[in-house]
């Protein structure tokens, strides 16, 4: 292995005596982000106000930084841009494979996905009216449910609840064989896993930066277009900064030249300096080495885990190739587990109905952490220290 991990753990701000097991909901601070943050604040907001979006670079932010996406994405250089949430680039994403692909009406997604995401379908298919649909089928079946009458498949690598990976070379192989074209995405893939975008022909792909990429509460999403479609895809939201000429304030739409014509409205340029800081962790990670510390640290908690907890069943693959970046163990009172172990400063997150989940995020997740957050785990069951009416109420945010 070449990349130095106790270097980059070194490179967050993390509270001492807590282990975060949550990164792949939220990921931690990056110790440059504050600085990055408070110079954009105070040198270019404070002091060059309206003149910061052309002498601080802002309007280029979303491009440039899109570019430090694609290389941990097996992206084309060019074909990444920031802007808005990931349900936006999925409806924005999945709009334009829709318009492609005329004559089809289906929009093929599963069961394991991430409700945002089938809620930005549906809400898409319902616009649509003319026959559209959304089909959802068990992660399982989704390569067996790839007929010809798939417009485009709408699928998130890893499932957000079991970790379950999808094999993303196979189901767009499937796709296009079948005429339908694919939306990847990668919220749980993006920082955590390889991927090759590139590689595997993929259409399209979207996903988040508040997760494994660090980038803080309300960080920007992305939105990739392969490069023999990004002239073809008609942004379905378009706004003005996806315009060609955005300052020549036309009244009809023209849309950008490549990639930029995702771009909709004016950058979030405070959490991009977030993002921007929080990118220079991954100057010296390679992603092999990164995917190999994950499947290390996940098979360690499970082999930790399973023994001292035989009430706790895995939903996790235990194949590799199978596996993302987590680890998840079913219980009917997952809720209750959680908030002891939360209490003991062991931070994972629970997801209904029974599912306590636990990140693996090898930029600062060290085996000591995997080790002593089993021995509390452990010890939480053997004692039912869970069983108390005050971990049992819950909170907004799960
Ligand atoms: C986290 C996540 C989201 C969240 O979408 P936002 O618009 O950023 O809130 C959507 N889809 C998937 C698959 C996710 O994992």
């Amino acid at each position: 292995m070449t990349t130095d991990f106790a270097a980059t753990r070194a490179m967050f701000d993390l509270p001492g005596d807590m282990i975060y097991l949550d990164g792949n909901s939220l990921g931690p601070l990056p110790r440059g982000a504050a600085e990055r943050v408070g110079k954009a604040i105070t040198a270019e907001w404070g002091q060059m106000l309206i003149t910061g979006w052309n002498k601080a670079g802002w309007m280029d932010l979303p491009s440039r930084v899109g570019d430090r996406i694609a290389r941990l994405i097996g992206a084309e250089p060019g074909h990444v841009v920031m802007g808005d949430t990931l349900s936006i680039k999925v409806y924005q994403a999945l709009a334009s494979a829709l318009e492609m692909n005329p004559g089809r009406k289906v929009i093929l997604s599963d069961t394991g996905n991430f409700p945002s995401d089938l809620y930005m379908a549906d809400g898409l298919v319902r616009t649509l009216g003319q026959g559209y649909s959304l089909r959802t089928v068990a992660p399982e079946d989704v390569l067996d449910a790839i007929d010809d009458t798939v417009a485009v498949t709408l699928i998130t690598e890893v499932d957000y609840r079991t970790g379950r990976r999808h094999d993303m070379q196979a189901i767009t192989a499937r796709a296009h064989e079948k005429g339908a074209l694919t939306v990847w995405d990668l919220a749980h893939t993006a920082g955590a896993l390889d991927c090759d975008l590139s590689g595997c022909n993929v259409d399209f792909a979207v996903g988040c930066t508040y997760k494994y990429l660090n980038s803080g509460p309300g960080g920007p999403a992305f939105i990739y277009v392969a490069p023999r479609h990004v002239n073809a895809a008609r942004p379905a939201l378009s706004g003005w900064l996806g315009h060609e000429a955005p300052f020549a304030f036309d009244l009809d739409y023209r849309p950008g030249h490549g990639i930029d014509r995702m771009r909709v409205g004016t950058p979030p340029v405070l959490q991009l300096a977030a993002l921007d800081a929080a990118l220079d962790v991954w100057d010296g990670v390679q992603i092999a080495d990164l995917r190999a510390r994950s499947l290390a640290l996940t098979d360690a908690f499970i082999a930790a885990v399973e023994p001292a907890c035989p009430d706790l069943t895995l939903a996790t693959p235990r194949d590799h190739a199978r596996r993302g970046s987590q680890v998840s163990f079913r219980h009917a009172q997952g809720y209750a587990i959680m908030q002891a172990l939360i209490a003991r400063s062991v931070i994972g997150d629970f997801r209904a109905p029974d599912i306590i989940r636990f990140g693996f995020t090898p930029l600062f997740t060290s085996f000591d952490d995997v080790a002593r957050a089993a021995a509390i785990l452990a010890d939480i069951m053997a004692n039912r220290l869970w069983d108390r009416p005050e971990y049992k109420t819950r909170a907004k945010v799960t």
